[in-house]
C-alpha cells in the first residue's frame, strides 16, 4: 500500500510533458519516503523504449494502455481507476495542466476519493501524503490530508521539478474495457499551439504586456522581444485581452493562467493583485513601468522606471546582438 500512480502525458511522438516528468520525479521521492513505489500510466502510441525510459524519473513500473486514445479525459479515468483498484494504489498524482485537472476530477468522482487541486508541494507526515495548497489568493498555505484512499493530488503548473535518477521501468500492458460514455468523444486532431496562442505555460521566458503598451500594435514589440529570447512567449493582462489587444489564451492571473517561468518581464503592467497571483511564482520578475509607484515594483526582483517605448526596442536589439 502507499503506492503513487502518476499520469504521464505525451505528444504522440515520444515526448513527455515536462509537468508529467516533474510529477513522476516527485512521486518517486515521496514513494521512497512512504516505503512504497511510484508507477506511471501511459496511453496510446508509446513504444517499449519510450515507456521504459520513464524509469529515469524514478518510477519502477509503467502501465500502458495501447488502445486508449491520448488527450481525452474519460478513457484515461477508466484506465487509472482500473489500475488503482486492481493494484491497490493509495494516491494518484498529476502534474499541472488542464487535462490532468479533468482526469483527476473524473477519477475523484469515479472512486469516491478526496482531491486537492493547485497543489504546489507534497510532503509525508505519519506515513501519509499531505498536499500543500495555496489559499486566500496565495497568501497562506493549507495542508490537506486524506481520509481513506485513494487521495487524488493535482499539481499547479511547474510545481514539481524534474529529476533524472537513472533507471529503466518495467512495462505492463493493461486491457481496459472503456465505459460507454468514454467512447462518445473522439480525438479528431492533436496539435501544438503556436503564434498568439502559444503555450505560455511551457515558455522559459514570458514577456507580459499590459495596458501601458497603448494598443494592439504595441504587442508587436513584445513579440519581437520574446522572439529574441530562447523559448520566449508573450503573455498579457486581463485589461488588454478584454480590450481585444491580445488573445484570451495569453491572459495571466486570477481568471487567466498561472505561470512560473524562469523570467517574467512585465512591460506596462501595473501589478494588480489579480495579475500577481498568476505570475508571482516566476523565478525572476523584471518590470518596466513609467510610474515609480506602480505596485508591480513591490514584488519585482528588478524594476526599471521609464518609458517602455524607448526601453523595449533597445533591449530587443541588445539581445539580438548578443545572440549574434
Ligand atoms: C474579479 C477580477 C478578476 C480579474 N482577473 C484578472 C486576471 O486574471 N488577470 C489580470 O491581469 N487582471 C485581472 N483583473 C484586472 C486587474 O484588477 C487589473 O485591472 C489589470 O490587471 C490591469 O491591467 P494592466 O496592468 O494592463 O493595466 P493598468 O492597471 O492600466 O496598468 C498599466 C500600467 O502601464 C504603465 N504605463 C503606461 N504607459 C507606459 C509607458 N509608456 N511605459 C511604461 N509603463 C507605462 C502605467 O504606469 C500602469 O502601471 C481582474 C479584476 C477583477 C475584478
Amino acid at each position: 500500500m502507499g503506492g503513487i500512480l502518476v499520469y504521464a502525458l505525451h505528444d504522440g511522438e515520444g515526448n513527455f510533458n515536462k509537468n508529467s516528468l516533474g510529477a513522476l520525479s516527485a512521486a518517486s521521492g515521496l514513494a521512497g519516503e512512504l516505503g512504497s513505489e511510484a508507477a506511471a500510466v501511459v496511453v496510446g502510441d508509446v513504444s517499449d523504449e519510450q515507456a521504459q525510459a520513464l524509469g529515469n524519473y524514478g518510477v519502477a513500473k509503467v502501465y500502458r494502455a495501447k488502445d486508449v486514445p491520448e488527450g481525452l479525459a474519460q478513457p484515461i479515468v477508466d484506465v487509472m481507476a482500473k489500475v488503482i483498484q486492481d493494484d491497490g494504489f493509495s494516491y494518484a498524482l498529476f502534474g499541472g495542466g488542464l487535462l490532468g485537472f479533468e482526469i483527476g476530477a473524473g477519477l475523484t468522482a469515479r472512486l469516491d476519493a478526496g482531491v486537492t487541486m493547485e497543489v504546489t508541494s507534497v510532503k509525508v507526515a505519519d506515513g501519509k501524503l499531505i498536499a500543500e495548497r495555496p489559499i486566500l489568493q496565495d497568501s497562506q498555505i493549507a495542508d490537506v490530508g486524506y481520509v481513506g484512499e485513494p487521495g487524488i493530488i493535482i499539481g499547479r503548473l511547474n510545481a514539481f521539478d524534474i529529476e533524472e535518477k537513472g533507471g529503466t521501468a518495467e512495462v505492463v500492458d493493461v486491457d481496459v474495457d472503456l465505459s460507454e460514455w468514454s467512447t462518445k468523444a473522439e480525438m479528431i486532431q492533436r496539435g501544438e499551439q503556436r503564434g498568439a496562442d502559444v503555450d505560455i505555460e511551457a515558455a522559459d521566458i514570458l514577456v507580459g504586456g499590459g495596458r501601458g503598451l497603448g494598443s494592439a500594435e504595441g504587442f508587436e514589440a513584445c513579440e519581437q522581444l520574446a522572439d529574441a529570447f530562447d523559448n520566449g512567449a508573450v503573455a498579457a493582462t486581463r485589461a488588454v485581452v478584454d480590450a481585444g489587444w491580445y488573445p484570451y489564451a495569453a491572459q495571466i492571473g486570477q481568471t487567466g493562467k498561472t505561470v512560473a517561468p524562469k523570467l517574467y518581464l512585465a512591460v506596462g503592467v501595473s501589478g494588480a493583485i489579480q495579475h500577481k497571483v498568476g505570475m508571482q511564482n516566476s523565478e525572476t520578475i523584471i518590470a518596466i513601468n513609467k510610474d515609480p509607484n506602480a505596485p508591480i515594483f513591490e514584488f519585482s526582483d528588478l524594476g526599471v522606471v521609464g518609458d517602455l517605448n524607448k526601453i523595449m526596442p533597445k533591449l530587443t536589439e541588445a539581445l539580438k546582438a548578443r545572440k549574434g
